[in-house]
């Protein structure tokens, strides 16, 4: 992969540069935590890098929150002209960019799912990657096969701190072409050297974290071969369905869609973002609700994430950024209830 140094006092006019092709948007370490920021031209050059995922997930900036798709006038639907900000988003995790992957396969290249906002959005979105520098306790993305590192073929472009500056790396052809008219040298070896023991250390750090969640079995066959498991109601028992861990999700995209109409006769179709966890997500027609429990509604947020989306995409919609349980109302952790599912299974094996 190519890569080059970017040295410290050339990050305001790499990024003005980058600013040609879009907003800026940067995850910056605040007050508050890391967070995703417009940033403005003055601060192109400061630069406060976060060590790890921001609090939010970036699928924000690929969908709203609630959106008019169509309206009703003149007897009949009209689409709505979709407007898209070309946007460049400056230090995405690798984490987080998996999560793009996942979105990708659904609503971008799925013939049956294709969401044209999803679509424009996405592409007119530049994504810059960077390398986390520390783990949090709920970070797990070793689990899910991944590293605390932007994946290739995730990113157009990436940067990773080194001493006096980034080395940068080019990921795809877009990503080459938006460099043009930046010349930079080649990443020093030592530079390079420097990023992968960083890179496994951190991995290391991962494995010693999560090592007691390692599970024999893979989450898909045991999401999918134990839906009576009593560790779904052990886990869940402290759940109160407050939505959370589908709000912070960079995976979650379970949604509504409904009509309005305004005071002059027309009508208005929306898509608003919806979670599985409310009671009333499963609700049709005639009174039905196949998830009005809520150990049903918990277990199933599992199901989607190891089991159909496995089923149909052969990879799991989850990246292990760890959002969910740090949020979770419950003190619920995804990790502890996978390996709660094994164990019960071994438990009742050998007292059969
Ligand atoms: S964040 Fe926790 S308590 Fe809230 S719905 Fe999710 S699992 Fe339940
Ligand atoms: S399920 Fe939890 S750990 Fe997995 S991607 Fe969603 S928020 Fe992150």
């Amino acid at each position: 992969m190519e890569s080059y140094f970017l040295p410290a006092e050339r990050l305001g006019e790499f990024v003005g540069h980058l600013a040609k092709f879009g907003k800026i948007y940067r995850c910056e370490q605040t007050e508050s935590g890391p967070r995703i920021k417009l940033v403005q031209e003055k601060d192109y050059g400061e630069w406060n890098f976060p060590a790890v995922r921001t609090d939010e997930p970036a699928k924000y900036l690929f969908i709203k929150a609630k959106r008019k798709i169509a309206e009703y006038f003149d007897d009949k639907w009209r689409k709505i002209t979709i407007e898209e900000e070309p946007k460049v988003i400056i230090g995405l995790k690798g984490c987080d960019l998996a999560a793009i992957k996942i979105w990708d396969k659904v609503f971008r290249e799925d013939e049956q799912y294709k969401d044209p906002f999803y679509i424009a959005a996405r592409e007119n979105a530049l994504l810059v990657g960077a390398d986390c520098t520390g783990i949090t306790p709920y970070c797990f993305c070793n689990l899910l096969g991944n590293g605390p590192y932007p994946a290739e073929g995730e990113f157009d472009l990436s940067l990773s701190p080194v001493e006096g500056g980034f080395v940068l790396f080019v990921g795809t052809e877009r990503g080459k072409k938006a460099l043009e008219g930046f010349s930079l040298s080649p990443a020093p070896a030592e530079a390079l050297q420097k990023i992968e023991s960083r890179r496994r250390e951190l991995a290391r750090k991962l494995d010693e974290q999560n090592a007691k969640y390692k599970t024999d079995t893979s989450w898909r066959e045991l999401v999918e071969k134990n839906p009576d498991s009593p560790a779904w109601a052990k886990h869940g028992a402290t759940c109160v369905a407050c939505a959370a861990c589908t709000y912070v999700c960079p995976t979650c995209f379970c949604f509504q869609i409904y009509d309005t109409v305004r005071p002059d006769g027309k009508y208005e179709r929306f898509i608003a973002l919806d979670s599985c966890k409310y009671p009333r997500f499963s609700f049709m027609a005639g009174g039905l609700n196949p998830r009005g429990k809520l150990v049903e509604r918990f277990k199933h947020r599992y199901n989607h994430k190891f089991f159909h989306y496995h089923w149909r995409y052969e990879i799991y919609a989850c990246t292990g950024c760890g959002r969910c349980i740090e949020n979770c109302m419950g003190a619920i952790d995804m990790r502890e209830t996978l390996k709660s599912v094994e164990v019960m299974k071994e438990t009742a094996k050998t007292e059969a």
